[in-house]
């Protein structure tokens, strides 16, 4: 195996999902359940505010017990280990790659243990219910707090930083990640075109797999961990 200076890792639903957290895209995922338009974007939030803090609070209450998987602790591990630089990029908004000890981490779309205060600007770390009486705790105002999630419509964070690791990248991991939502679904090419080596792991072939220079298939647990090790030992 080459030698790579600088490893990016984009991380999706499918790696949590072996947690036991529910997908969104799936045909049995969140968004079959859920309109996302009602729940997942600023102007559902204004029609029905008290509608999509529910919806969030179920998921902030459905983290409790989940912990991080065999892929998510080789994940922190490669992050330890390896000598060359690791980061990783996550669509996901549950807590679990930090639980496994990763620190080097972008979370792209928000956490959902973090509030927002439209108010005042404020992020607070954030485990309990929200609602429309919930006070901010920087300005006291109440009706502003919202999660700090991207929803649809919404900008991603963090992009110039992104943009700078798919430059720097000479090893780009896709993992548990459907290849159809942008602007993530764009970053195999943009690290290719900057000289990276691209691998998709994925249960089974993504949208964007003719993207991918190298694909292995299969569980998260399993073939993460086992990538991890080659590249560790290489
Ligand atoms: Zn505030």
């Amino acid at each position: 195996m080459a030698d790579f200076q600088h490893i990016v890792v984009l991380t999706g639903a499918g790696l949590s999902a072996e947690s036991g957290l529910s997908t969104f895209r799936d045909k049995d995922g969140i968004w079959a359940k859920h309109d996302y338009r009602e729940v997942a974007t600023p102007q559902g939030f204004e029609r029905n505010p008290l509608l999509v803090h529910e919806f969030y609070n179920q998921r902030r209450r459905a983290l409790a017990g989940v912990g991080p998987n065999a892929a998510h602790v080789a994940l922190a591990k490669l992050e330890r280990e390896y000598e060359g630089e690791v980061t990783i990029v996550t669509q996901n908004i549950d807590p679990l790659h930090e639980a496994a000890g990763s620190e080097n981490l972008i979370h792209m779309h928000g956490e959902l243990l973090k509030a927002l205060c439209a108010r005042c600007g404020t992020r607070h770390a954030w485990e309990q219910d929200l609602g429309l009486e919930t006070p901010c705790p920087a300005c006291g105002k109440t009706g502003g707090m919202r999660p700090d999630v991207v929803w649809f419509g919404e900008m991603p964070y963090h992009m110039e930083e992104i943009a700078e690791e798919l430059i720097a990248a000479d090893l780009f991991l896709s993992i548990g990640t459907s290849g159809n939502v942008y602007p993530a679904a764009g970053f195999v090419a943009e690290a290719r075109a900057h000289g990276a080596h691209t691998v998709e792991l994925n249960l089974e072939p993504s949208e964007g797999v003719s993207f991918f220079a190298e694909t292995i298939h299969g569980p998260a647990t399993q073939i993460v961990p086992a990538y991890v090790e080659r590249l560790l030992n290489r």
